[in-house]
């Protein structure tokens, strides 16, 4: 490889938002068969609202109280929905987040918990009914979460992301040189399905805790694949020092960004088809 057509390559990149950190991840970029992405953020906008909420608002107020305490983007659409509809914030006593599952918190003697069906099972919450309209949101592409007090169900608060409009254009893109493409998601698989058929990508592995993100990146290249990870967030962290090519998108996390080969500035996917083509021509001049 001669350093020059490395410096090209890697300098019209950058003229596009592609940075690489460093010449050989160009190289080794031209290697890919495989692209694995997440989906929060990363195929989605990352900015998901509320779309139904199926319980009063006093369980309202017991909710975004708790969620006020959490990072995630789920609760931020869900304390501004409370802001819409005039919910006054009380104090917390005690909260904490269950990575890839919820989040459970103590509010005036009141013991709430809010995520999936799985936090639900560990703490004996008969969900009953909620099932079916459970999956009529999920079937939507929607998030749905599931609400307790006390041990007891209250309603289900289903929130929705959209995808970027670029989505499906770069996914095409990507299939066209030949790659495989694959949708990481913490989320259930109905939705991940759901906006998976949105973007065309026929590949899903859902329902993933964040610290088992890079052990599915690992079982990919164990079948002898070449993979890159495309993610936005301090979950895709080491998922994206795992890949043979981290790929940290939009404005990204600090981690992410640190833990990968190649930033994309503002989000833009189309850009990630962009940087395997800038791969392929910088390669084919070297030889
Ligand atoms: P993603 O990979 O889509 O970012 P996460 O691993 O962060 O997903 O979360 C997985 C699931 O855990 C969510 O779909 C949701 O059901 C639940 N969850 C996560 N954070 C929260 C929260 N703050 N409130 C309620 N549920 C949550
Ligand atoms: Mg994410």
């Amino acid at each position: 490889a001669t350093p020059t057509s490395i410096m090209v390559g890697t300098g019209k990149a950058a003229e596009s938002g592609i940075l690489f950190k460093g010449g050989e991840h160009l190289e080794r970029t031209h290697q890919l068969n495989t692209i694995v992405l997440d989906k929060t953020g990363t195929i989605t906008k990352g900015k998901p609202e509320v779309t139904n909420f199926t319980a009063d608002d006093e369980t309202l107020q017991l909710l975004a109280s708790a969620e006020k305490g959490s990072e995630h983007p789920l609760a931020e659409a869900i304390v501004a929905y409370a802001m819409e509809m005039e919910i006054r914030l009380i104090e917390v006593d005690n909260f904490s987040a269950i990575p890839g599952q919820g989040i459970e918190a103590l509010i005036a003697g009141n013991s709430i918990i809010v995520g999936n069906r799985n936090l639900m099972n560990d703490h004996q919450v008969e969900i009953g009914e909620a099932e079916q309209e459970l999956m009529k949101f999920e079937l939507a592409g929607k998030t749905a979460m599931l609400i307790a007090i006390n041990g007891l169900y209250k309603g289900t608060v289903a929130v929705a992301d959209t995808i970027k409009e670029t989505a499906p254009e770069a996914i095409r893109q990507l299939k066209e040189q030949g790659l495989e493409v694959v949708m990481l998601t913490g989320d259930n698989e109905r939705t991940g399905q759901a906006i998976a058929k949105q973007v065309g990508i026929d590949s899903v592995i859902a329902q993933v805790l964040p610290k088992e993100k890079a052990d599915k990146v690992k079982e990919i290249q164990s079948q002898g694949k070449k993979v890159a990870m495309v993610g936005d967030g301090i979950n895709d962290a080491p998922a994206l020092a795992t890949a043979d090519i981290g790929i940290a998108i939009g404005t990204g996390t600090e981690v992410a960004i640190e833990a990968a080969d190649v930033t994309i500035l503002g989000g833009e996917l189309l850009l990630i088809p962009k940087a395997i083509k800038i791969s392929h021509e910088t390669i084919k001049n070297i030889r």
